[in-house]
């Protein structure tokens, strides 16, 4: 599991916008990213912990992957779906 930091996911979101991985919905917090070109498939979990976020995705990266940055845009619109719903 690793911890969202702003620079880290600045950096994978800039890596996502040029690879263009398809983003897929499993669930809240869980997220399917193919990349277009090999097809090769990652599953991206968010957590957050004592107000700390954290991520983990199952490619072999072990820093925050450009599939974090690609499925945290996303996450975020999900987050505030829900947030809005418990209101
Ligand atoms: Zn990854």
């Amino acid at each position: 599991m690793l911890e969202i930091t702003k620079e880290s996911i600045e950096k994978a979101i800039e890596k996502a916008r040029i690879t263009k991985p398809k983003v897929k919905v499993i669930q809240f917090r869980l997220y399917s990213v193919t990349n277009k070109t090999t097809g090769a498939n990652y599953e991206v979990k968010f957590y957050k912990i004592s107000g700390k976020k954290f991520a983990e995705c199952d490619c072999k990266a072990t820093k925050i992957c450009y599939h974090i940055g690609a499925s945290i845009g996303a996450h975020i619109v999900l987050a505030e779906q829900m947030s809005r719903q418990t209101v």
